[in-house]
Parts: structure tokens; C-alpha cells; sequence
């Protein structure tokens, strides 16, 4: 059997299967299609809609080992979910009737806080913001910093190796993960849950299954590094006249504040004029309207008001130099919030424009201005009047590059352009060297595009490490590469 291949399964055969989940896990464990399983099924932007078979629910690491024991047995397909907040498909099913859904959501449990050793180990179901909440208490910061930390799992976090808006300082989640504990597509328990910082001791496995988006195996509890709590944080909204200024102020800004600059985010007007109207109560923090804005935050874990004085200082010269045409500078923690809350709305306020295409790409930081350029004009020649609301995490080369309807183009209309724009996006991030799916993962939206333009030396090294690891293409099918 292939991946994503649909199972004849006898509804006699699915009831025995169910039956013995429910044995061995609670019957409270297992839905079925006819229970209120509604948010287990339906992903965040509506694109797809899984037919589970059943939403099994593990309170444990051993029951989710039975689970796919079983499962295996009856020669079920599994798809692992954690938070559901995934944007390309990954966590819901794609056959119809044909996978067992296996959600995390039970296993939330922080099994230990070492403060000395600055490390945290915890059940993959946790959502994001457990895992924050706890490290501050313990005087400790874990960097991950999402839109989506109140419902996104540390599971689905480390299979998506997700990013965010901390990546330019503290890096992807792979970086803050020591180690892993994982169910194997055959049953057993993989145990990488070591909390060293450093071990040579062969390959790094754990490396494997970070980014796997569940297709090699299930994660059930990770160990993950902590950092320093910031003490001092300063946070400004920058407004700009072009693209080419703002990486102008990221390579002054880096060389004034080295390792405290924490975010460098960049927006539009456009996105500032969506946010606007969407917030009731927000308004517009500088003077007047600019073309561009960068949000921009540096923390230090060294008390004092050092950094506050030499971000001044740098937004000055800034402003000397002509990069920044104003600033606004956060007075206090409630002023921080607002400016984040107008960057944090960009994705939902964005749905005041239409239909949105979006693709979420990098490219070399130094290759940003030409590749946005290029991309908007080969777009309007296309797609006359589409509205390009690029934003995103600047500095680290990741762009959120979404295309807003034509203001006099029906959306069905604009709909049907999709495949068009998406081959000129994604050529040119080609052209660019850079990558189409830059923090959210293939999933199964992005499946078709990665085999159009990945190295074929790439897929077929992606494809063996597959094989070898889930031989029966019964974990998450359908999903970033196929088996053969
Ligand atoms: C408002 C909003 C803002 C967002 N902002 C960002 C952002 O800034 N940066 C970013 O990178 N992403 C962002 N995302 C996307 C999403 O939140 C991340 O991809 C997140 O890491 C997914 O976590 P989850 O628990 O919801 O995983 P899910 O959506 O449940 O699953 C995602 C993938 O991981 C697999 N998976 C889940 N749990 C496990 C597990 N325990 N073991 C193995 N596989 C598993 C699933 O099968 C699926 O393929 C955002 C989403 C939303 C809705």
C-alpha cells in the first residue's frame, strides 16, 4: 500500500479497530465521526476538511505506542495533531475515512524545570504558552514567540520546526529542542530525551523528526533549552520610505545592539491600513502614513537602561541617514503590546481585502528588495490591480508574501489565478535561492510545488529516509513526500 492510497476497510473491520482503542485507551479517548469532533477535522484557513476514521486522544507516551501499534496492525493510516493551527493542511486527514487522527491535546504535562541547567522537559501536547508561562516562572525565557502560543503545541511547534517573530535572534525551534522522545511508525518508543547540551555519540536523530511535520514518527515529549529572562526591552515602531531602507536600519541596528536585537519585522501600508480598520480601538501610532514599517525589539538580560539609551541613539542615526522617517518609541510594557497587537492582527484583518493568496517564502536577507520588486511587477502584468501585502520576519529573509484581490476583480475570478501566481512566486524564489515554504511547513498544500522545484538528489535522500523509517507509509500520507 502507498501513502495517501485509500484503505478498503470493512466497516466491520473499522468497529473491531475502534472497539479495541477504546479498550485500551478509555472509551471518553476515541471519537468517532458522529461525535462532536468538528475542530479536530476542519483546518484554520477552511482550505481542507478531514474524514477521520476516528480522533484517538492518548493520555500517555505508551498509550500513543499502542495506538500506532494498533493501527499498524489493522493497516490504518495516522495523522498526528497537536494545536490544529498548521496553514498548509498537515494535521487534518486527507482520505476520507481512511486514518486514524491521533491528537496530542491529553499530554500536557511539564515534567520537570531544571534552573540550573536552564532546561525544561514536556509533554508534546502542551500548548506554546504553558511552555512560556513556565520558564518565566522559573526566571527563565523559552524564545519560541507565535501569534498562535495560546493553542499551538510544543508537538506541533518541533514537527514544524516553526519560527516566528524571535528567529533573527534566537533562531527556529530547532535550535531551542536538546532532545526528543518519539513514537515510531512501528510501535516502539525512541528515547532521545536527553537534556545534554553536548553529545557526539553518533547521528543526531532527533535532528530527523524536527521539521518531519509527522510523517517519520510521533512526537510525546521534547527537552528544550532555555534562556536568560530579558531585563531590559525596548520596543519601536519605524516607519520607512522603501524596503532597501529598512535592511539599511537592520544592518545599522545589528551593528549597534549585536545579539540584543530580538525582532525586526517588516509591514506595508497596506497591512497598516487593513490592522487599522480591523482593531476598533487602535490608531495610527506615527504622525502620518509611510510606505513601509519595521517593528523592532531588543532585549537584554542585563539589568540597566543601556540598551534603551543606545537603541535612541541608533534610531537617530537612522533618522540622520534618512533610513527612518519617524519612530515611536514603547514608554512602557501596555505601549510594547499595542505596537505588537497591530503586527500580531496582520493575518486576520487581512481578510478585510478579499481573497488572499498566500505564500510564506524566503530568500537571502540581501536579495529581498530585488526579489520584491520583481515579483510585484511580473504580478501586476498577470494580475492587473492584485495588491501584493508583504510582510513578515525581515530579518531572517522570511516574507509572508500575500496577494490581495483587485479591488474590481470578483473573487472567484482572482481564485482561478492561484496556480499563475504561485509559479511566478515560486520561480523567482527559485531564481533567488531561496525557499518556498519558509516556517510553515509543506503539509499537503505545498506538496506538489516541493516536488516541482527541490533538488531531485534532495527528494530522493527525503524519500529513502521516509521509506526507511515508516516502510508502510502509514504516518501522515499525503504529506510533504511521497514513499516512492
Ligand atoms: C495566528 C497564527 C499565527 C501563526 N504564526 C506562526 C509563526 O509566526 N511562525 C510559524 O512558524 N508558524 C506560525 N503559525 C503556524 C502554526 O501555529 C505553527 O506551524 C505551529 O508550530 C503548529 O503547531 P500545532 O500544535 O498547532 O500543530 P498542528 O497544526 O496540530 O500540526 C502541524 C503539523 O505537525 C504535525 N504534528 C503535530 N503534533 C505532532 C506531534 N506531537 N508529533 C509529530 N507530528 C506532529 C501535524 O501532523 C502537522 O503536520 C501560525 C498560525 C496561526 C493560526
Amino acid at each position: 500500500m502507498g501513502a495517501g492510497d485509500n484503505i478498503d476497510m470493512t466497516s466491520q473491520a473499522a468497529e473491531d479497530l475502534l472497539g479495541r482503542l477504546g479498550q485500551l485507551l478509555g472509551g471518553e479517548a476515541v471519537l468517532a465521526p458522529d461525535d462532536d469532533i468538528e475542530r479536530y477535522v476542519q483546518e484554520p484557513r477552511g482550505r481542507y476538511r478531514g474524514q477521520p476514521l476516528a480522533v484517538v486522544r492518548p493520555a500517555t507516551t505508551q498509550q500513543v505506542a499502542a495506538t500506532v501499534s494498533l493501527c499498524r496492525e489493522a493497516g490504518i493510516a495516522m495523522v498526528p495533531q497537536g494545536g490544529n493551527t498548521g496553514l498548509v493542511g498537515g494535521a487534518v486527514a486527507t482520505g476520507r475515512g481512511t486514518e486514524v487522527l491521533i491528537s496530542l491535546e491529553r499530554m500536557r504535562e511539564i515534567r520537570r524545570i531544571d534552573a540550573e541547567g536552564a532546561t525544561l522537559v514536556v509533554e508534546a501536547g502542551c500548548p506554546l504558552a504553558r511552555v512560556q508561562e513556565a520558564a518565566a516562572s522559573a526566571g527563565l525565557l523559552f524564545p519560541l514567540s507565535l501569534a498562535s502560543s495560546g493553542t499551538a503545541t510544543i508537538g506541533g511547534n518541533i514537527a514544524t520546526n516553526a519560527g516566528g517573530h524571535m528567529t533573527v535572534r534566537y533562531g527556529n525551534t530547532r535550535r531551542q529542542v536538546l532532545g526528543l522522545e518519539v513514537v515510531l511508525a512501528d510501535g516502539r518508543i525512541y528515547n532521545g530525551l536527553t537534556e545534554l547540551r553536548k553529545d557526539n555519540s553518533g547521528y543526531d536523530l532527533n535532528q530527523l523528526f524536527i521539521g518531519s511535520e509527522g510523517t517519520l514518527g510521533i512526537v510525546t515529549a521534547a527537552s528544550l533549552a532555555l534562556a536568560p529572562a530579558p531585563r531590559q526591552t525596548l520596543t519601536a515602531l519605524v516607519g520607512l520610505d522603501s524596503v532597501t531602507a529598512a535592511l539599511g536600519l537592520l544592518r545599522l541596528m545589528r551593528s549597534r545592539l549585536g545579539e540584543t536585537l530580538s525582532a525586526f519585522e517588516l509591514m506595508p501600508r497596506l497591512a497598516m491600513d487593513y490592522v487599522l480598520d480591523y482593531l476598533p480601538d487602535a490608531h495610527d501610532p506615527l504622525g502620518r502614513a509611510h510606505d513601509w514599517y519595521v517593528f523592532v525589539q531588543a532585549d537584554s538580560a542585563v539589568a540597566g537602561r543601556w540598551l534603551h539609551e543606545a537603541c535612541i541613539e541608533a534610531l537617530e542615526t537612522a533618522s540622520d541617514e534618512g533610513l527612518a522617517r519617524d519612530v515611536v518609541v514603547a514608554g512602557n510594557n501596555a505601549q510594547a503590546d499595542a505596537l505588537w497587537r497591530l503586527r500580531d492582527a496582520v493575518p486576520p484583518a487581512q481578510k478585510l481585502g478579499g481573497v488572499s493568496l498566500k505564500h510564506d517564502i524566503s530568500v537571502p536577507v540581501a536579495a529581498i528588495p530585488g526579489f520584491i520588486e520583481e515579483a510585484q511587477a511580473a504580478l501586476a502584468e498577470a494580475v492587473p490591480g492584485i495588491r501584493p501585502c508583504v510582510f513578515g520576519h525581515v530579518g531572517d529573509g522570511n516574507l509572508h508574501f500575500n496577494l490581495s484581490q483587485p479591488e474590481n476583480m470578483a473573487a472567484d475570478a482572482f481564485r482561478a489565478t492561484e496556480a499563475e501566481c504561485n509559479r511566478i512566486v515560486f520561480d523567482l524564489v527559485s531564481r533567488h535561492h531561496g525557499s518556498i515554504a519558509a516556517e510553515h511547513g509543506i503539509g499537503h498544500l505545498r506538496r506538489a510545488e516541493l516536488a516541482r522545484c527541490a533538488d531531485p538528489v534532495r527528494l530522493e535522500l527525503m524519500a529513502r529516509l521516509k521509506r526507511t523509517l515508516d516502510p508502510d507509509g502509514l504516518l501522515n500520507p499525503g504529506k510533504v513526500v511521497a514513499a516512492s
